[in-house]
């Protein structure tokens, strides 16, 4: 990886530095043939079976069998689960993690591998992340062998922080506060990992959606349903998936070359969605993003996706394929909160905003096409963090677990700092962990 004009680099490589130098994103140059593994697994495979399997195929020359156990059974004490509703809809719950979203599994995997990766060197972590993500980072690498992790937060509240992971008492994880926006702390991420000198010194990475180690891994639960389901299904596969930066649908899309049976993805969005639009037309040099309009399922108000140029380069390579690959479905907030109602009525089950948005896309989708196959639909965040909306809904109460009650307590940032390299390198100077 990548192909195209930046030379290939080994995996490793790829999640050490994160983005090439020449500028772009890393882009898998091949993939792994795994319809021979998908044909051996079966219901009885466990999910850490399933990733360790998986991944020392696709980073092979990087990960023996045995580092691949290691990684996935130190990642994975929480797993995906698959619902089967009735003969057209099964749920995927995404939110058994430590942080009650899908981003743990990405992430969780990211850190573990890139702990087994370094042996004995040392990295630095670098994010840009929001309060939610952020929390889902700090967990995912707190207490990780010779890693620092730094958090860079745009000038809002910071949350779930817990002060004994800081570097300065002894822990590993570094919040800044940066006076800017979420956009200016993504910009510094990128500077750092370009400027070669600070990011050698530094050893630095990131944990963002660019690292290929984190996208990857998400291909793991799509393959996880078609394991489970394939014994129980005839028609057509498809999956729903609530889509906001697109790391799912891009995941999904690694799954399907990978060699996973399926016959498509519906891209589900709420009424911000230029990216839906440009889905619909293939034209993907005219992206318009517009002003943001807050809604229910707010992880999906998103103008410019991270994962745009990606999708932008499956839609190069095979452009007919991808249009009958993808779909597109918007659904606003009342559809939303309805259909929030309704499955809890109809199945007993909680679904949060954006697991109700990709339900919904699932049902029109089903409904305009006189569907009879099968639709896998992404439960991405758990249902507990949306109380109020789940109250307004189904006028029920539900009551955060634990693990997650302590993810909304207001936290402290070790430094705040103007987003420029000079005054981020000062911040974390003294912090890198020395071999
Ligand atoms: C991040 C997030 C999404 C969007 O996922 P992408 O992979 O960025 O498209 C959906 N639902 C929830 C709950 C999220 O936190």
């Amino acid at each position: 990886m990548p192909g195209g004009k930046t030379p290939a680099v080994p995996f490793k490589e790829a999640i050490l530095q994160c983005l090439p130098q020449g500028g772009g994103l890393f882009i898998p140059e091949s993939v792994p043939d795994l319809r021979h593994l998908l044909l051996h697994m079966g219901e009885e495979t466990s999910y850490p079976e399933l990733v360790a399997a998986v991944s020392s195929l696709l980073f092979e020359g990087d990960l023996n069998p045995f580092s691949a156990s290691r990684i996935s059974e130190g990642a994975f004490t929480f797993e995906p689960e698959l619902l089967r509703l009735d003969q057209n809809f099964s749920v995927l719950t995404l939110y058994g993690g430590p942080t009650g979203v899908f981003k743990d599994f990405g992430i969780t995997f990211l850190a573990a591998l890139l702990e087994e990766l370094l042996h004995d060197d040392t990295a630095m972590v670098i994010s840009a992340s929001r309060g939610k993500t952020g929390v889902s980072i700090a967990r995912a690498f707190q207490n990780r062998r010779n890693i620092i992790s730094a958090l860079l937060y745009p000038d809002e509240n910071i949350y779930g922080l817990a002060r004994e992971t800081y570097a300065p008492e002894g822990g590993n994880v570094i919040p800044i506060r940066i006076k800017g926006t979420l956009d200016d702390c993504q910009r510094l991420v990128g500077e750092v990992i370009r400027d070669r000198s600070f990011s050698e010194r530094y050893k630095v990475t990131s944990a963002n959606a660019i690292n290929p180690g984190r996208l990857l891994p998400q291909a793991f639960y799509f393959l996880y349903s078609f394991i489970k389901l394939k014994k129980h299904i005839t028609g057509e596969l498809l999956f729903s998936i609530p889509s906001g930066n697109l790391g799912n649908l891009i995941a999904g899309l690694y799954a399907w070359k990978f060699g996973m049976p399926v016959n498509g993805y519906i891209a589900a969005m709420n009424i911000n969605n230029p990216s839906g639009e440009f889905i619909k037309s293939g034209n993907f040099e005219d992206l318009k993003s517009g002003p943001i309009v807050p809604t229910v399922s707010s992880a999906l108000d998103i103008s410019r996706p991270a994962n745009y140029e990606r999708l932008v380069s499956f839609y190069k390579e095979s452009p007919a394929v991808m249009k009958n690959m993808v779909y597109t479905e918007t659904v606003d907030d009342k559809h939303t909160l309805e259909t929030m109602e309704r499955v809890w009525k109809k199945y007993r089950l909680y679904l949060d905003p954006h697991g109700a948005v990709a339900f919904a896309a699932a049902e029109k989708m089903a409904a305009d096409r006189n569907f009879d196959g099968h639709i896998v639909i992404l439960a991405t965040a758990h249902p507990a963090k949306y109380a109020e909306e789940t109250r307004r809904a189904t006028g029920q109460d539900l009551e955060l677990p634990d693990n997650l009650a302590s993810l909304s307590r207001p936290a402290e940032p070790v430094a705040e700092i103007k987003p420029n390299l000079e005054d981020l390198e000062s911040a974390i100077a003294g912090y890198s962990c020395a071999p």
